[in-house]
């Protein structure tokens, strides 16, 4: 385990002069199957795979779940090691965010809807920890899911405004049995919540059939989306909206690609879920 950005960058410069390729997988830990898909891709694409675990404070609002957002770093790292990830870079806050830091990236318009308007500063935070852990590791393909499209969206945005050298593969969302889609935070789900979450999943299954239907009728779609997720009690809307996944504007009905994505509050934990139908 590396702890220290230096030591990271000089571990990755020196596999970058032995011609190995770096494939790196930014997370915050509390590893599951959708994390370790990224490693595994990873793995397949390139010869060295470093996986950086870090809660990074500063893409958490002052009240967020920064402080109770679950950390297991003994079960990450075993877990690591069996997907045969070569290197876990994990500095502590500090290291960082030392006290004189004051630069960042601020994000543009890809930023500002969704979990950016739901979440201020958000983005700013995720842009500028990807933009140090790139600089720190240097990788040649980075990977992440699809689960957080808007992340991946705004990341890529990133890496082209600022000249980045960094090529991005998005994989598609691993679920659980029942559609949940995976996420550090399930966790947080009582037993009544968990229930009542894969609805979620279900509404949007029920939007792509009626899109594949050929229904280009956005309210429609978000009325059915709306009335399947209300059957839940514990599952509160924060937002359904059918998006041009490339720019993510609202849908024009000539797009080949409708990307449905939705947000909800299950008492205090925040989920997200999305599908892009073609
Ligand atoms: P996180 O640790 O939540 O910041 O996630 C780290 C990376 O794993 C991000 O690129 C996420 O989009 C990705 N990820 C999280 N959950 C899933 C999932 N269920 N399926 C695929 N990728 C995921």
């Amino acid at each position: 385990m590396i702890k220290t950005p230096g030591t990271m960058n000089s571990v990755s410069r020196m596999r970058h002069k032995e011609n190995k390729s770096i494939g790196f997988v930014p997370t915050m830990g509390c590893l599951h199957e959708g994390h370790l898909s990224l490693v595994r891709k990873a793995k397949v694409e390139c010869d060295v795979v470093v996986l950086s675990i870090f809660v990074n404070p500063i893409q958490f609002g002052p009240r967020e779940d920064f402080k109770r957002y679950p950390r297991y770093p003994s079960k990450d790292k075993m877990l690591a090691r069996r997907e045969g990830v070569d290197y876990i870079f994990m500095p502590a806050p500090p290291v960082m965010y030392p006290e004189n830091f004051q630069t960042c990236v601020l994000p543009g318009k890809l930023s500002s809807g969704l979990s950016g308007a739901a979440r201020p500063g958000h983005f700013k935070g995720v842009c500028t920890v990807v933009a140090k852990l790139f600089n720190i590791v240097e990788p040649d393909t980075a990977y992440f899911g699809q689960k957080d499209f808007q992340q991946a969206q705004v990341v890529k945005q990133m890496i082209k405004d600022l000249n980045m050298n960094v090529g991005v593969k998005i994989l598609p969302i691993v679920r659980e049995p029942d559609g949940l889609a995976m996420s550090s935070r399930n966790r947080y789900l009582n037993d009544s919540e968990r229930k009542e979450v894969p609805v979620l999943y279900e509404s949007l299954r029920e939007a792509k059939r009626l899109i594949r239907d050929g229904c280009r009728n956005t309210g429609k779609i978000k009325k059915t989306i709306k009335k399947t997720i209300n059957t839940a009690k514990y599952v509160n809307i924060e937002y359904i909206k059918l998006l041009n996944p490339d720019t993510l504007e609202p849908v024009d009905k000539n797009d080949k690609k409708f990307l449905v994505v939705i947000a909800a509050r299950v008492g205090k934990v925040r989920l997200i879920d999305n599908v892009i139908v073609s």
